[in-house]
């Protein structure tokens, strides 16, 4: 008799036995719908043997209902489930549903009915509700609810519209194709560094083995440009191409690169993609007709047909690091999908992680290098400010030399970069009679004061609310202070000393969709913006030829707090962001702001010196045990009852094992021991590379009950120690 274990997408169920009806062909890796009581669930088909579970005697099976019209899972994609689940202590249902991230495109090739105006005058009067719809639905084509969100009325107003005749339905089939990018379309010429290392990556791309490379170029040597060449490879070899980004919605300038070179635009995924764009994409990746995917992270899931190449750019980025749900790292699992896949894998970067410094080293990555900048544009000269020496006037944050060099950015009508890692206005407000510190209710922190949007804001939680006139704990009015910068109140003080100055801020407020991040470089590009104040979005990707000055406001600031890699990615940003200054034909000039330049990293990057920084770190790693020489990995337990997460976290502690191979710390409360309302309590484990860390950590969860509102967070190789 056939029958077949299934993997259902629910993490609360196990593995379920089946059996199969005549004439279906329930191959590993078929997706299926399956009765379960009196729901039906969907799931995978497992290769036999491979999931745990219980032998139920077959006359109490149920059949499969039936195969979802989708291709299987191939096989390297089922280990790569199965390795994701095991390697960050996951469910492997979880990891499944980044799989099968699309509900509708399970249900195979249909069209869908969507809406758009149905153009023409309106006879008599409107409400003003429809006159509204009217304005802001032109050009507009979607589903009802997406309408309805972007007119801003409810969607029982475009209901009636549609009755009215204003708004017409129209059939769209959703499986419509995308438009093919020709390897051959625009091919540059490239330099002899780039033709070496774009000679190097096509050979791999030939092959179709798994080959792990660092590209390894400094910023503005056109890593870009160099590895469209092997992906132009991969499209003639009839092969799908995933490019991984940090940050998709400030790719703008990647997307049209990506036009010019091959003549179409790429597949882009990310998450908030709308239902049908997403659905449409899912099954072009599937059957293999989207050639080029351009996503954020959850991309790396998606059931390639035939994947040629991975690319993840800025692959330093701390951003492909999930920290919620399966706490994942993008980076890493493309390596390991890769392997599965037997692909070539290119991590690119001017400031690559020591991790993958590290596997270059050791000859596990190929090392790749550009060296210099593309078309003779020199790196910045980098100067320190020390602000123990040169103190900004009291209520400012700039320095007299960085002022001075903004002026004369100014006058020779040149463009400036002032980069804080901070968004808001100002990180703390307190009241200067009581001493009332405005702190969000929900979490540890302080609330954020947002200017622009005149607001109070928590950036852990999400909460807002309005500032008040007086203060909530003693009432006096007109008595909050400001305490400490962020990017707006650099922003005031760059328009106090420079009133004619063209000033903008670049934060995820500011440019947090597409259209407001592609307003922003078209404006810059124009040059009609002389200052951009931005935090450590401003430190990716963007190429304004005029730009010449580069001020870090704080160098320090990424350097407090418990973070292991704090130096690490103090100089990173820093490096990045003084990579915008001069690349074009004008010399750039970076100042750092620094009340510690004898800090190693501080004078690492004053002196350009990269490999010293590195080298320094990675000695410091290894004496502390740290990655990539040892491994960490976080447990949070939390409650929204403080005494429930303490105690949980003792019970843990009390049953804690103990092996040569471990090094436990804490239990400790979180440095943001409340979180949304949640109670957290951590523990730091510190392990050999040789100890079987995962093992351990289930064994021990495993030995300790908790409370039923008590929740336990893994986090394997954590980015995130707060
Ligand atoms: P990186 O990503 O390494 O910082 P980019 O890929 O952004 O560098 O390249 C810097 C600039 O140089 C971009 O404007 C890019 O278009 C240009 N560039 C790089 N290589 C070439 C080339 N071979 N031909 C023409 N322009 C190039
Ligand atoms: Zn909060």
């Amino acid at each position: 008799m056939n029958r077949v274990r299934i993997l259902v997408l629910n993490a609360a169920l196990g593995p379920l036995d089946y059996t199969v009806p005549e004439g279906v062909d329930a191959v590993p890796g078929s997706v299926v719908i399956a009765p379960l009581g009196p729901r039906r669930v969907t799931g995978i088909v497992w290769d036999e043997g491979r999931l745990p579970g219980t032998e139920v005697p077959a006359e109490k099976l149920r059949p499969l209902l039936g195969l979802l019209p989708v291709p299987p899972l191939a096989e390297p994609l089922r280990r790569l489930v199965e390795w994701t689940a095991d390697y960050y202590c996951a469910a492997m249902a979880s990891v499944a549903r980044m799989v099968l991230s699309s509900g509708g495109a399970l249900g195979g090739p249909t069209t869908t009915t969507e809406y758009r105006l149905a153009g023409g005058e309106p006879a008599g009067r409107l409400t003003a509700q429809r006159r509204q719809a009217l304005d802001r639905l032109a050009g507009e084509q979607g589903t009802i609810r997406e309408l309805a969100s972007a007119a801003e009325v409810s969607e029982g107003v475009l209901r009636g519209m549609v009755g009215a005749g204003l708004i017409e339905p129209v059939e769209v089939a959703i499986d419509r194709p995308y438009p093919l990018a020709d390897p051959d379309h625009d091919v540059p010429s490239l330099s002899p560094d780039q033709s070496e290392v774009a000679g190097r990556l096509v050979e791999a791309v030939r092959a179709q083995a798994f080959a792990p490379f660092l590209l390894d170029g400094v910023t503005g040597s056109g890593k870009t440009e160099t590895y469209f060449e092997p992906v132009a490879e991969a499209l003639r070899m009839g092969r799908q191409v995933l490019v991984l980004l940090p940050e998709i919605a400030l790719t703008e300038n990647f997307l049209a690169r990506f036009e010019d070179r091959f003549g179409a635009a790429p597949v882009l995924w990310h998450s908030s993609l709308k239902s049908t764009e997403r659905r449409r994409a899912w099954r072009a990746i599937a059957q293999g007709s989207a050639q080029v995917v351009v996503g954020a992270r959850s991309a790396l899931f998606l059931p390639y047909a035939d994947l040629g190449l991975i690319v993840v750019d800025e692959a330093h980025e701390i951003s492909f690091k999930q920290d919620d749900g399966v706490r994942y790292n993008a980076r890493d699992v493309s390596v390991m999908r890769a392997r599965f896949e037997g692909l070539p894998v290119v991590l690119a970067s001017a400031t690559p992680a020591l991790e993958s410094l590290h596997m270059a080293e050791i000859g596990v990555y190929e090392r790749l290098e550009l060296p210099s900048r593309f078309g003779g544009a020199q790196l910045p000269d980098i100067h320190i400010l020390d602000l123990t020496r040169e103190k900004p006037p009291r209520g400012r944050w700039l320095a007299q030399p960085l002022v001075d060099r903004l002026a004369q950015r100014l006058e020779r009508g040149e463009q400036s970069l002032l980069f804080l890692n901070r968004r808001g206005y100002a990180p703390l407000t307190l009241c200067r009679n009581c001493g009332h510190r405005f702190k969000c209710p929900h979490c540890s922190a302080w609330l954020v004061e947002h200017r622009l949007s005149a607001r109070l804001a928590c950036h852990h939680c999400g909460l807002e609310t309005q500032l008040p006139e007086a203060c909530p704990e003693c009432g006096e009015g007109d008595c909050l202070v400001a305490c400490g910068p962020g990017v707006e109140r650099i922003a005031d003080e760059v328009a106090e000393l420079f009133p004619e100055a063209r000033v903008a801020v670049a934060t995820s407020d500011t440019l947090g969709s597409p259209e407001r991040a592609a307003q922003f470089i078209a404006e810059a590009e124009a040059k009609a913006i002389d200052v951009i104040v931005g935090t450590q979005l401003v430190t990716k990707g963007f190429h304004f030829p005029d730009l010449t000055l580069v001020g870090v406001v704080d160098a320090d600031l990424g350097l407090e707090g418990g973070d292991l890699r704090a130096a690490e990615r103090t100089y990173q940003q820093v490096a990045q962001v003084a990579g915008r200054a001069g690349r074009g034909s004008k010399p750039g000039e970076v100042l750092i702001q620094t009340r510690h330049k004898d800090a190693p990293v501080i004078a690492a990057l004053a002196d350009g010196d990269r490999d010293a920084f590195y080298a320094a770190e990675t000695e410091a790693r290894r004496d502390a045990g740290a990655p990539p020489f040892g491994r960490w990995a976080a447990i949070i337990l939390s409650s929204e009852d403080e005494k429930e997460a303490r105690e949980a976290a003792i019970r843990l502690g009390d049953v804690r094992p103990h092996q040569g191979d471990l090094m436990i710390l804490g239990p400790a409360p979180a440095p943001l021991a409340l979180l949304r309302g949640r109670y957290r309590y951590r523990f730091l484990v510190n392990a050999w590379r040789s100890a079987n860390l995962q093992a351990a950590l289930r064994d021990w969860i495993g030995r300790a009950e908790f409370a039923p509102g008590v929740r336990v967070g893994i986090d394997i190789d954590p980015y995130s120690f707060v």
